[in-house]
């Protein structure tokens, strides 16, 4: 059977909604894809933005020089980042920082990460420096923060949802003669979005806890935080990404679990409106081209001329065709500064 733990999963409870088969596909610590995949890497799954070019990470290096400059030069400020993959943006934003000696000085790092794999290579990537790593964002210690969060969200458990018969019902999963097929739930749910026949909407639900998390930590410390990924700011938000892929090629979210990564669109309307909620500044959400532009990646690519990969890669980042547009950036703040990159 292709997976223990979902089998027995599926005989003790019939159905599981997408969001518990999403934690057992991909966190289960013997048999869940985090436990025995490296994802992130050509000969990978996929691969994301700093894995492409060293300029993502340097740039994002010196957003946060400028943010740490804006919150007042704090002499201790706790540089965050959530599920930091290979290491990689990490340390190439470290490298910048020693541009700035106060801050590299000011600067304690840590680490929000699920892979046991993962954490092995981030420690090697950024030695000599020893990060400290977190469950959650619930034990980061009380100092200024800046908290980045590159394709983070998009790999956390969602909840799905679908119209039927002028009702909406949670999306779940079901074994049938050895075959995973999509099913419903028996009860309808209420939604506060309105119902639309013949369609999905999703609800970020670990997102929205991690957020909440965030957004506290945020207000009581003070600092910023920056989110890329894919997704979308519609509002009410209707559609079906729930997607797998494996080598580089979509598959079904069904087809294989265990060894495929499994990932969501990001419903970045929600994010903000979480931050509103706590009364957390948001700038007006932006495609990645407009950021990296603004914070100089035409520049700093130029300077690269000897790496004969360095436009290519960039183009790469920003061009409409691969990630500039579907890839949005949020910066929050607390309090209210201006944050380079959204003007
Ligand atoms: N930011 C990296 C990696 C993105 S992939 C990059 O840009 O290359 C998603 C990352 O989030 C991986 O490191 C994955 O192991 C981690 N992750 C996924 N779910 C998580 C969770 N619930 N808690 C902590 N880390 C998680």
């Amino acid at each position: 059977m292709f997976n223990p733990p979902l089998y027995q999963a599926f005989q003790a409870k019939g159905a599981l909604s997408i969001d518990e088969y999403f934690r057992l596909a991909m966190y289960h610590p013997e048999h869940g894809y985090y436990a025995q995949h490296i994802p992130i890497g050509q000969d990978a799954d996929y691969v994301t933005s700093p894995e492409i070019s060293q300029v993502f990470g340097e740039l994002i290096g010196l957003w946060c020089i400028d943010t740490w400059q804006k919150l007042g030069s704090p002499s201790k400020i706790a540089l965050v980042e959530l599920g930091p993959g290979r290491g990689t943006l990490m340390r190439d934003l470290l490298r910048v920082s020693n541009l700035v000696p106060a801050f590299a000085k000011a600067l304690s790092i840590h680490l929000i990460e699920a892979s046991a794999l993962l954490k092995q290579i981030q420690s090697k990537k950024i030695y000599p420096i020893t990060p400290t790593w977190h469950y959650d964002l619930t034990s980061l210690p009380d100092l200024p923060c800046l908290i980045i969060a590159n394709e983070f969200f998009d790999a956390l458990p969602h909840k799905q949802y679908q119209t039927y018969q002028g009702q909406w019902f949670e999306r779940m999963v079901t074994l049938n003669d050895h075959e995973l097929i999509w099913t419903l739930a028996p009860d309808p749910t209420d939604l506060d979005i309105p119902v639309k026949e013949g369609s999905f909407t999703e609800v970020p639900q670990e997102g929205s806890q991690i957020l909440h998390q965030l957004s506290t930590h945020l207000s009581r410390n003070t600092g910023a935080c920056l989110i890329i990924d894919y997704g979308t700011s519609a509002h009410p938000w209707y559609g079906d990404t729930f997607q797998a892929l494996h080598h580089h090629k979509k598959c079904s979210p069904l087809a294989s679990p265990g060894t495929c990564d499994l990932t969501f669109h990001v419903n970045f309307h929600h994010l903000e409106q979480q931050f509103h909620q706590k009364k957390i500044h948001v700038e007006p959400v932006v495609s990645q081209a407009h950021f990296l532009k603004s914070l100089g990646i035409e520049h700093r690519t130029a300077q690269l001329q000897h790496m004969p990969q360095a436009a290519l890669a960039s183009y790469r980042l920003i061009s409409a065709q691969h990630m500039g547009q579907l890839f949005k950036v949020l910066g929050a703040s607390s309090p209210h500064i201006s944050l380079l990159g959204f003007a």
